[in-house]
């Protein structure tokens, strides 16, 4: 779909994967407008299609797109390329746990202009492809990146643009040369508290059973998984708690057995438990034997999962039909 200042959205049309054709002075090029989303389609054990939670990825565009200086494209423009989509051809999701149909919508700046000021032209585009489960199995080890952040509260940490992903790439490459499968950011003002993962959120298991999360703080990402999960565990009854976390405190929580889990959550991940995390001082914080998910983890995952596959009462009404 097109969008060109003063004639709107226009010129929505399917057409197989191909390159896109774009001028070497496109702003996107420069200076990086590129915004995007993930989610998940899902096919019911009966056929049925269903998206989970879409309007709240929908907004989460719109405001990234307004961060960015971006045209928004409006909710429901975002709903009917998904429905279009599916309808070409409703085999492309696939049936079974774990496998689902990955969307990704993106919008870039294509206006031809070399300067920095908001673009009048923008692309909005939707691929989609198969997957299946994030993690292949067990419980992922995490890299603490104590020498790059992510982002600042103020900076575009809360918006989902591409350039935060490229922020993330050498810390990322940092932790795989640590044998790490993931990072985890600290604020960048005093790199003393938890922010978030390279694509997930974090969560922590006390002893007491409660969960703990980094609080929205402008610089992380308002992951929906993350948000889901705060509602629904609440109604499970589990006390879940949005507060700042020390680093500090979750290796002497881990040593201590204040800490009990750690686990990731996130549209891909949906919820992977964490074994351990390592730092540069060569510090590590285990849970269990680092190998073993936490039954904390496991029953929000067991409870997420069945919510999001139509497989448990879908009370929040986050489960959206798809009629094609
Ligand atoms: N943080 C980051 C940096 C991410 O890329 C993602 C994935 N979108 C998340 C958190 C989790 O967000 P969600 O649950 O909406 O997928």
């Amino acid at each position: 779909i097109r969008y060109v200042e003063g004639q709107g959205w226009h010129d929505a049309k399917v057409v197989p994967r191909g390159p896109l054709s774009i001028d070497p002075a496109s702003t996107v090029l420069h200076y990086g407008q590129e915004i995007f989303e993930g989610l998940k389609a899902y096919r019911g054990k009966n056929g049925d299609i269903t998206l989970f939670r879409p309007g709240a990825n929908a907004a989460r565009f719109a405001a990234s797109a307004r961060r960015l200086a971006m045209a928004e494209l409006p909710e429901d423009l975002f709903m009917g390329a998904i429905e279009n989509l599916l309808k070409v051809d409703r085999d492309w999701v696939p049936q079974g746990s774990d496998q689902s149909l990955y969307l990704r919508p993106f919008m870039i700046s294509n206006e031809v202009f070399l300067g920095v000021k908001r673009a009048n032209e923008y692309l909005f585009v939707l691929l989609a492809s198969p997957v299946g489960a994030y993690f292949s199995s067990g419980c992922v080890s995490v890299w603490v990146s104590d020498e790059y952040t992510r982002a600042a509260i103020g900076g575009t940490g809360e918006a989902k643009c591409g350039g935060n992903y490229a922020s993330s790439l050498v810390p990322q490459q940092e932790a795989a040369e640590k044998g790490c499968d993931q990072v985890l950011f600290l604020d960048a003002r005093e790199r003393r508290y938890v922010d978030e993962m390279g694509g997930m959120n974090v969560m922590f298991v006390h002893k007491d059973g409660s969960v703990v999360t980094p609080p929205l703080s402008g610089a992380i990402l308002r992951g929906i998984t993350r948000d889901s999960l705060l509602k629904l565990g609440r109604k499970m009854g589990l006390t879940m708690r949005e507060e700042p976390i020390a680093i500090d405190d979750v290796f002497a929580g881990a040593a201590s057995g204040e800490i009990v889990e750690a686990f990731a959550c996130g549209t891909a991940a949906v919820v992977s438990p964490i074994g351990s995390f390592h730092r540069a001082s060569g510090d590590e914080a285990r849970f269990g034997d680092g190998k073993t998910a936490g039954p904390v983890a496991l029953r929000l995952r067991e409870a997420l999962s069945n919510v999001q596959r139509g497989e448990a009462e879908d009370s929040f009404h986050w489960v959206h039909h798809v009629t094609v």
